[in-house]
């Protein structure tokens, strides 16, 4: 099941603490929103699962945390300065601005749609570049700025070199990093599908040319197959293989992972042939290799970013096959999946797989002021604690019912009640989110049956 609409998981998101408009006291700020409580973290499970799969799973892939503070020159090169843009329309009467690509689907901003609005008065299309900039050092003239990297992958391509001299890599091999990006969108929308400040999980993968169709066939299906395990339903999954007249300007072929978002089918992750374009725009003495791309001549470059192979002995460039994904379309794509209506049971419920979920058990002592059952109760918490799991917490207000709706609606797997007869039996009550079944267990065998609960499931 998923949401019926987009307002029911925002509204789900505020009350249980997933999700904020940012700025939230001052009205708010558009494009931005911030991570709550639960939010957080369901976003670093998610990050955590994407990491696990993509560098400990693997023997091929190195990580990197690089700076969010980008040189104009990196950009430069990668041809983000010229080409990141949007086409932009203003309206003369009301002062909007529009992506003239997305008038059809534009609202006016004195309300309607903006193709039924009689007085627009828009001009020409103009390119809008979406980088943010900002000053760097004490005097803010103009002469000195950096910007905020767009996505996370230019500063893996100005790391390759020290990545392969650190580690010995040879293709095909790859860097991975997680971290934000900044886009100066003209018009966010659609809660956290498209906003000003995001997550991206990006895989560089370098592979020798010849190899790269290959190579990139093979990313697609991984990515899909991960996107299932963290619950995503294929039947929402569709892959779209890019127009050529539409690809970016670094792109052979990019194959888009399209979900079906409560608001239409959007992209969720991009997975590109990149080719040899990236590391052959910030190599120095480019004419030295045969590079596919068309690329800026750089004379500003101070390393050869180039492989040699070791039979030919002959330096070539690695082509670069690029997985790409937002974790806040992610987190979105997971909580729509995830968001069930149980009319019968009058509950709704976030059946998140288990390791995705942002408490992983809930220790709920049957009577708040009952020193006995609060000591039990905490040191149970502090026993799943210590086994490294994710957050376990106490629920110490005393409503079991209420308790029990509260983690159905963030998704825990599992309560645990510590009751009188624990007392006297030293036995707990463990109920089950998707089943509500209940089931007593010896305390004795709840770290087993916690560990074994998330081992299977
Ligand atoms: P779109 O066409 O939807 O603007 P894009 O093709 O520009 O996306 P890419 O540059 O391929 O996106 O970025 C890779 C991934 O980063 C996307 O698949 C998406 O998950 C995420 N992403 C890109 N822009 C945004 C944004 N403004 N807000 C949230 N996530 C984004």
């Amino acid at each position: 099941m998923t949401a019926k609409n987009m307002e029911d998981l925002v509204s789900l998101c505020k009350r249980r603490g997933f999700i904020f408009p940012s700025n939230d006291v001052y009205g708010g700020m558009k494009g931005l929103y911030d991570f709550g409580p639960m939010g957080v973290e369901l976003k670093m499970n998610l990050k955590n699962s994407w990491w696990k799969s993509i560098v400990y799973e693997r023997d091929d892939i190195e990580g990197l945390d690089s700076t969010i503070l980008t040189s104009p020159t990196v950009l430069k090169y990668s041809g983000h300065e010229d080409t990141f843009s949007d086409p932009l329309v203003d309206c003369r009467v009301c002062k909007a601005r529009f992506r003239a690509d997305q008038l059809e689907s534009s609202e006016c901003p004195k309300g309607g749609p903006l193709s039924k609005c009689k007085t627009k008065d828009l001009t020409e299309a103009r390119a809008f570049n979406l980088m943010f900039k900002t000053a760097i050092g004490p005097v803010d003239d103009g002469s000195s700025f950096a910007y905020l990297r767009p996505e996370t992958a230019q500063q893996i391509f100005v790391n390759f070199k020290n990545i392969i001299d650190s580690t010995s890599r040879t293709p095909p091999f790859g860097i991975a990093q997680i971290g934000k990006s900044f886009r100066n969108e003209i018009t966010p929308r659609n809660f956290i599908f498209r906003v000003r400040e995001f997550e991206q999980m990006e895989l560089e993968f370098f592979v020798k040319p010849g190899s790269d169709e290959d190579w990139h066939k093979y990313w697609v299906d991984q990515r899909l197959k991960w996107w299932s395990e963290q619950g995503v339903s294929s039947d929402r999954l569709k892959l779209l293989e890019v127009e050529k007249e539409e690809l970016s300007h670094y792109s052979k072929a990019t194959f888009d992972i399209m979900y079906e978002f409560p608001h239409g089918l959007e992209e969720l992750e991009g997975v590109a042939n990149r080719t040899d374009f990236d590391l052959g725009s910030h190599t120095k003495n480019q004419e030295d290799y045969e590079i596919n791309a068309k690329v800026t001549p750089n004379k500003s470059s101070t390393t050869k970013l180039a492989i040699q192979d070791l039979e030919s002995k002959k330096w070539y460039i690695p082509f670069v096959i690029e997985p790409s994904a937002g974790v806040e379309r992610g987190v979105l794509a997971i909580l729509n999946e995830a968001y069930t209506q149980e009319d019968e049971n009058n509950r709704t419920v976030l059946k998140l797989k288990s390791h995705l979920s942002p408490i992983k058990a809930s220790v709920i002592p049957l009577k708040r002021n009952n020193t006995d059952l609060v000591n039990l109760a905490n040191k149970i918490k502090v026993e799943l604690q210590s086994l490294g799991l994710g957050r376990v917490m106490i629920e110490n207000s005393g409503n079991i019912g209420k308790n029990y709706r509260r983690h159905d609606e963030i998704g825990t797997p599992m309560c645990i009640t510590i009751d009188f007869e624990t007392l006297e039996n030293q036995s707990v009550t463990v109920r089950d989110r998707d089943t509500m079944k209940q089931e007593r267990v010896d305390l004795s065998n709840i770290p087993t049956y916690y560990s074994n609960y998330f081992k299977n499931n």
